[in-house]
């Protein structure tokens, strides 16, 4: 597909007005200007309404949910159901009356759940499930736990592992439609990738695998830094974390398609919800359709453009994936609002200790990708909302001053 090239500096002078004052809301980024924090794709920062959100629920309706009928028990019940209905709506769902929604610890949880609780019914001996071979770890190790447990109840399940396109770094739809036959009955995927920050372009993976086998995606990369539509994607599960969306550590949700019923086994983790969690989560997603997704998304892809392009220009570095620039013209090439790269020379922790001393925070150890140790190496660098050009000017004069 085709996409019209765009200049970054021209995206970024036109949403400049619209961008400073969400920068304001996010009261740690205002307490330390001589930081950047460049890491928000390994936790996100909170703006100041999502904290009050959570504040707020705490001292005055705190309570427990869907068990007491006295005034705080009913709103925490309330807060609990109207965010199952705001993650529908904010996931684009077509069809809210029949989805289900629920409340997780994080991705990782919320891939386990389905891996654990949903997939083991839904298979048979022989039958075949396809699943990314080099994505986050939490996207591997559950399909791989799930084959595992009913191997030895015996039933054998074949986990076929997906390849990236060469060159291009999202999934090769040629490979897959050599994996895909009339035993697949499941197919897991990742939206953006948490290395190369590509779009994994999903979108085209129904038109492989037909119509009726479920698509599992991990969008832990890309909801609240793009518009995710579960229409458009035509997808049956969607995972993410609350604390990579600007809500609090130990939350995040499952959104699954109405035809596939609740993913939870009746009676399966009806423990007490996490409410404060939600009542964050909640705020966030308010916060980020306040802010517009799409604009988030214009904003972190063309700040990552500026370091891609500034990068491209300096030979002691490495960029880790396909070469993407949002002057290219297809939208395969457009990065998303990461970047990994190495130094030809200085070991990443070394390099991560030298950006933090000018000011930067930056994600310098492994990166939890399956299969890839080799990519230890490198640093990421991670864009939100607040990250600012000035930010990525001096991030590339002090990587220009080290080579
Ligand atoms: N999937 C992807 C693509 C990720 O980037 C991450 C976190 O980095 C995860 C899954 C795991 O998320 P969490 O640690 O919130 O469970």
């Amino acid at each position: 597909p085709t996409a019209k090239p765009v200049d970054p500096a021209e995206e970024l002078t036109e949403l400049a007005a619209w961008q400073r004052p969400l920068r304001a809301q996010f009261p740690i980024i205002a307490a330390h200007p001589d930081l950047a924090y460049l890491d928000s794709a390994a936790t996100s920062q909170k703006p100041r309404p999502v904290l009050d959100a959570v504040q707020t629920y705490l001292t005055t309706t705190n309570a427990n949910a869907g068990r007491g009928s006295y005034p705080w028990a009913n709103t925490t019940t309330a807060l609990v159901e109207n965010t199952r209905v705001r993650v529908k709506q904010f996931l684009g769902d077509p069809d809210p009356e029949r989805s289900s929604v629920h409340f997780t610890s994080g991705t990782t949880a919320g891939l386990r759940m389905i891996a654990l609780d949903w997939l083991p019914a839904f298979l048979a001996d022989g039958d075949e499930i396809v699943v990314p071979h080099a994505d986050h770890q939490a996207n591997l190790s559950p399909w791989l736990e799930a084959a595992e447990l009913l191997a030895r109840q015996g039933v054998r399940v074949h986990v076929r592992q997906l390849p990236y396109q060469a060159g291009s770094g999202d999934y090769d739809p040629q490979a897959l439609a050599a994996l895909v036959g009339p035993r697949t009955r499941f197919v897991a995927a990742t939206h953006v990738h948490h290395v190369y920050g590509v779009d994994m372009n999903v979108h085209r993976l129904r038109q492989v695998v037909g119509p009726e086998v479920p698509i599992c995606l991990d969008a832990a990369q890309s909801v609240g830094h793009l518009p995710v539509s579960v229409a458009q994607l035509d997808v049956d599960f969607v995972v993410f974390s609350g604390h990579k969306t600007m809500a609090l550590p130990g939350s995040g949700a499952v959104w699954a398609r109405g035809r596939h019923g609740p993913v939870l086994r009746p009676g399966g983790w009806s423990g007490t919800p996490n409410t404060v969690g939600v009542a964050g989560l909640a705020a966030a997603l308010d916060w980020l359709t306040a802010a517009g997704t799409d604009r988030i998304e214009r904003w972190t892809v063309a700040l990552t453009s500026l370091l891609t392009d500034g990068l491209a220009r300096m030979d002691a570095y490495e960029v880790l994936g396909c070469r993407t620039s949002l002057r290219a013209d297809t939208e395969v090439q457009r990065r998303r609002s990461l970047v990994t790269f190495r130094h030809r020379e200085i070991g990443s922790q070394d390099l991560g200790f030298i950006l933090f001393s000018r000011g930067f925070m930056v994600r310098s150890d492994g990166h939890c990708q399956a299969g890839r140790d080799a990519e230890d190496g490198s640093v990421r660098v991670s864009l939100h909302v607040h990250n600012t050009p000035e930010e990525i000017e001096e991030l590339l004069t002090t990587l220009a001053s080290l080579q």
